[in-house]
């Protein structure tokens, strides 16, 4: 299952929560990229998914605080990509389950859902090739109501 790529412009944002292993049942991180300022979205702010390819300091960002984010192969796509994994167990919580259904730990629909998650910036000072899936539902409540921290 192939994407092209998507040029964004930034800022770029990492959302992430904690979420219980669906195998083993151990507490595990879990992040998302949250993008603001895709070119023909009309402003919406997208939420990246099943994303294969992210440019190498971007990676480094996240991988320095979430080593768990890697790339994985994804039985339900059939193809790798950048997927939150069980640092005990190693198996991948794919983001089909983390962002589709409203509830979900990445489809927060009130603004106390979204209070759970925590948001960092990532740095960019320029626009940011990736493939990825764009989710356009909950990302603005996630930008106005998760935890800002550094
Ligand atoms: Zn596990």
């Amino acid at each position: 299952m192939g994407r092209g790529m998507t040029r964004i412009d930034p800022p770029l944002y990492l959302a992430s929560t904690t979420i219980t292993c669906w195998r083993c049942g151990s507490r595990m991180p879990a992040v998302a990229i949250i993008a603001p300022n895709v070119p023909g979205t009309e402003g919406t702010v997208c939420i990246l998914s099943e994303t294969q390819s992210l440019p190498g300091n971007i990676r480094a960002f996240i991988q320095k605080r979430f080593p768990s984010y890697k790339l994985s192969y994804s039985k339900t796509i059939r193809s790798k990509y950048y997927a939150n994994t069980c640092p005990r167990c190693g198996v991948l919580s794919g983001d089909f389950f983390l962002h589709s259904e409203p509830g979900a730990p990445f489809f927060p629909i009130s603004a106390e859902d979204a209070a759970h998650l925590s948001l960092v910036e990532i740095p960019a000072d320029s626009p940011i090739d990736v493939q990825a899936g764009l989710g356009m539902g909950p990302g603005e409540i996630i930008l106005q109501h998760a935890r800002k921290g550094k």
